[in-house]
């Protein structure tokens, strides 16, 4: 019987991994192989020639709403806090079709995964009338795209009826969302280290979902065994809603509704501690504490660009601000956008160039002007400001090339995404 074609990226400029100097070789979707200096493969590969290219294993997306590409720098929401900002975006949200949200979804993973990103989760919580196969609709662009994918189930219940921030519009109710939560996983979970699709269950937040559903939420993903995933700890907004709502703070309620355990993981987490900062996590205090940190990108009407590499280097700075240059390397914040995210999403298979990992791979160049006069090639990528990734490898496949991803018309993809997004923005 054939063995699967191997393949030796050989030769690198350079890799994040002890013992690669002279590339890894990747069969049947898996590193199989590192090969150190002075030493060949032993397993029978074709070669790709990587001496022009620095590898990072793949990075992964630990939060994003991908339909905000449609609402980027929405001019109603500018310069808002979350609860005002929240407040001029939800009707324009409520306005979202599935052809809309179908072109939203292909821009932001087209984005990351030029960006060099192969494994990203999404947030999506937003249900108006007519879009309940939303998680279906970004099920079939990550398999034409070819990224990896944990796609959250989102809901929100409690509406400005019942005190709630959304308007009526784009809420379901508690028995439609965990039915639906139900279909979704059974329909598209996979299991297993090669998973290339899974589910998880993610109510938007504390102070747009009801006690009753985050509990039944955590119940049900327990049944199922899928992870649980929401936003917490944001902003000093939050934190005052919690307070008042329920009388502890996000984290306390949290455990109260039994969500603080190994499935769950969390967006932003600015305000877990005693001293309030606003908008810096305290990264180093929480690793140390034993919290596994990953990086996210976050919606696209808050950040507004889907591209991790460079929420890697500003995950890089804002750290060193914090903390100092002694205590903060681009080693850290690589991790945290690898080995740190796939924790985040229990997906321990990836995130690092070892062998029997998964072979999503990142390939960058330093041909640009902003890396000239380089020294060290892995710390260029981070403080020179990398963000366009040349070549990008998910389970095996080469799923970017040449800095572009293969029959993808991207200018047919611009046009249509940005009149959907006017479509949307003006009603
Ligand atoms: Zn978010």
């Amino acid at each position: 019987m054939d063995q699967p074609r191997a393949t030796w990226i050989k030769d690198p400029l350079g890799i994040l991994a002890d013992g690669a100097e002279r590339g890894i070789v990747v069969r049947n979707g898996r590193i199989v192989e590192l090969v150190p200096k002075g030493g060949q493969p032993t397993t029978p590969a074709a070669f790709f020639e990587a001496g022009d290219h620095v590898v990072l294993p793949g990075l992964i997306n630990t939060h994003h709403h991908f339909y905000q590409t449609l609402t980027r720098a929405l001019p109603a929401a500018l310069d808002r806090e979350l609860f005002p900002w929240l407040q001029a975006l939800y009707p324009v949200w409520a306005r979202l079709t599935p052809e809309a949200l179908n072109l939203g979804v292909t821009v932001a993973m087209s984005e990351l995964l030029l960006s060099g990103c192969t494994t990203t989760t999404d947030h999506h919580y937003v249900f108006p009338a007519g879009l309940e196969d939303a998680i279906d609709i970004e099920v079939a662009v990550a398999n034409r795209l070819g990224v990896r994918v944990l796609l959250t189930r989102g809901s929100m219940n409690r509406s400005q009826r019942d005190g709630g921030l959304p308007p009526d519009s784009v809420v379901q109710d508690e028995d439609t969302i965990l039915a639906d939560s139900e279909r979704v996983v059974a329909r598209h979970h996979q299991r297993g280290e090669d998973a290339m699709v899974q589910i998880a269950l993610a109510p938007c937040s504390p102070f747009s979902v009801t006690t009753s559903l985050m509990r039944a939420t955590a119940a049900l993903a327990d049944g199922l065994d899928v992870r649980l995933h929401t936003h917490l700890a944001e902003t000093e907004d939050e934190n005052k809603f919690c307070e008042q709502m329920h009388g502890c703070r996000p984290l306390d309620y949290l455990e109260q509704c039994g969500w603080l355990n190994a499935r769950t993981w969390l967006a932003h987490g600015i305000h877990f501690t005693a001293v309030e900062t606003s908008g810096c996590c305290p990264v180093c205090d929480m690793e140390e504490a034993g919290v596994q940190i990953g990086l996210g990108v976050d919606g696209s009407a808050s950040n507004d660009g889907s591209n991790l590499m460079q929420e890697v280097r500003a995950a890089f700075l804002l750290q060193r601000a914090r903390y100092g240059v002694g205590r903060v390397s681009h080693k850290d914040a690589l991790r945290w956008a690898t080995m740190g995210s796939a924790a985040c999403v229990g997906r321990p298979e990836l995130g690092e160039i070892a062998v029997g990992k998964a072979a999503d791979l990142a390939l960058f160049k330093l041909d640009e002007l902003r890396f000239s006069g380089h020294g060290d090639p892995l710390a260029a990528l981070v403080l020179c400001g990398a963000h366009r990734a040349d070549r990008v490898m998910v389970g095996g496949n080469w799923v970017v090339t040449g800095g572009a991803i293969p029959g993808l018309d991207m200018p047919d993809l611009i046009r249509r995404h940005s009149a959907a997004a006017h479509a949307m923005q003006v009603g």
